[in-house]
């Protein structure tokens, strides 16, 4: 591409397409970033204050078109009457991570993606990056774009989550080692409700890869087995899993209360019960930074200094308090059945489990045997609670309603006893009642310490 002749156009102007209009700016190429939306204030600041023009609350569709490459920020979807055009039109279309990839150097990229995961597992392997002193940034879905970290402070090594959104519209996008932690039904609503389009979407992640590249899988996941049965990637494979037992295997695996990690001919041990989160979810996220970490070649040491004390992130399985005997824990973030089936598996006392919100088409079958075993009452936090109560009637001794945060942790409150734990995993978007999972997550811990 030529200076002169780039001219970029951003659509949506949040964290991904602001970055990718400064690294675009910084580059020397032309940029005008449109909107359909009101543009947040901090946003529109730093566009000002970069002199990048801008539009918002609507596209001006000739403008648009005279782009020679147009990002598309995520949130974005085929539906949107601009991307239509702008397909008809044949100009390409790419995603903040493709822009990025292709001003990145030398730089080495570890990406993760997943449907559950991806923001603990990204951070568990920042962490033990930092801890062996690496030059590193932590980008993506998480917090600085890819796009604006190559702008303001390029670094040897990117480590990135990537939702599915962002892989939609990869062209040459090729990270050095590609983490791949599980696929369960979410999102269906942009890929036709159909989840074997999802599926191939979070597969993309490997399809630039070549041979010296890795590429990090879950060997127990039934969606990611059934597609490798018909595809493949160049990349080496490693897998982690708990069923399989067998010694040979590079990767990682947890033989009863061991968790093995073995790449390139060198491995080592510990207990499950050393690792700093709990949960099975969490061995699983544990064994991909694990073996993602030493193939990044941090020596063993630090890998298990950070698998046995990384803190871990607000809204997943936070524990929040105790209140006379009664163990409050705020997963927020679990806005998908399979977030709370890990949930409830890690739970060993009677909980009170909060549930509710924006219903992205949930079957709540999935953790029917998990809430008739573990919960003895569910309260239903959201505008339409129907589903919900047709879900559980009979299933649990207790159903109530909560319009607020509050509401729910005072009914909590009033029925727990002592030896129990209050559990907000939502399975739900929180949209109806809250800002976000963040808003959600705080509120339940403010009323939780106002109790
Ligand atoms: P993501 O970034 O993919 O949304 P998070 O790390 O933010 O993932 O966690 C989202 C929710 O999923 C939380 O409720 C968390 O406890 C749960 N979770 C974390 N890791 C896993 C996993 N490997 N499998 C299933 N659920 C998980």
């Amino acid at each position: 591409m030529s200076a002169e002749f780039t001219h970029i156009v951003v659509l949506g102007a949040a964290e991904s397409g602001v970055g990718a209009a400064l690294l675009a700016k910084k580059l020397g190429f032309s940029v005008f970033v449109s909107d359909g939306a009101v543009i947040k204030s901090k946003f529109k600041k730093i566009l000002s204050e970069q002199a990048i023009e801008f539009e918002e609350g609507g596209h001006t569709i000739a403008k648009i078109i005279e782009a020679s490459t147009i990002i598309k920020s995520p949130g974005i979807s085929e539906k949107n009457e601009a991307v239509k055009i702008i397909r008809k039109h044949g100009i390409e279309l790419i995603s903040e991570i493709e822009f990025g990839f292709r001003y990145k150097g030398d730089s080495k990229i570890i990406a993760i993606t997943g449907s559950n995961g991806k923001s603990t597992a990204t951070s568990w392997i920042y962490d033990m990056l930092v801890r062996a002193e690496m030059n590193v940034a932590l980008v993506g879905n998480i917090g600085i774009s890819f796009a604006k970290q190559i702008a303001e402070n390029p670094c040897e090594w990117y480590v990135m989550e990537v939702s599915s959104f962002q892989l939609d519209d990869i062209k040459t996008f090729r990270p050095n080692i590609a983490v791949l932690l599980n696929i369960t039904p979410d999102h269906l609503d942009r890929y036709e409700y159909k989840f074997e389009n999802y599926v191939q979407t979070k597969f993309k992640i490997t399809e630039n890869q070549i041979d010296t590249d890795c590429f990090v899988i879950n060997q127990d996941d039934d969606a990611i087995n059934a597609y490798l049965l018909n595809h493949t990637t160049k990349a080496k494979q490693l897998f982690f899993t708990m069923s399989n037992t067998t010694n040979n295997q590079e990767g990682a695996m947890i033989k009863g209360e061991h968790m093995i990690i073995d790449v390139n001919q060198d491995s080592f041990e510990l207990s499950i019960h050393e690792l700093s989160l709990r949960g099975k979810h969490n061995q699983y996220n544990s064994m991909a930074a694990g073996i993602t970490a030493k193939v990044a070649g941090i020596r063993k040491e630090k890998i298990r200094e950070s698998l046995t004390s990384f803190n871990g992130l607000s809204h997943r399985l936070e524990k929040v308090a105790t209140i006379k005997g009664v163990e409050y824990i705020n997963d927020s973030k679990a806005t998908n059945v399979n977030a709370v089936w890990f949930a409830l598996e890690s739970m060993n006392k009677p909980t009170v489990l909060i549930l509710g919100g924006v219903d992205k088409g949930n079957d709540y079958n999935e953790i029917a045997y998990l809430v008739e075993e573990k919960v003895k009452a569910i309260i239903c936090l959201g505008v339409d609670n129907t589903i919900l109560h047709q879900s559980f009637e009979g299933i649990v001794p207790a159903i109530y309603d909560a319009s607020s945060a509050t509401e729910a942790v005072k009914i909590a409150y009033e029925i727990t006893e002592k030896g129990d734990a209050v559990l907000l995993s939502p399975a739900c978007a929180s949209f109806d009642l809250f800002k976000n999972f963040e808003d959600r997550g705080e509120q339940f811990k403010n009323a939780v310490k106002a109790l």
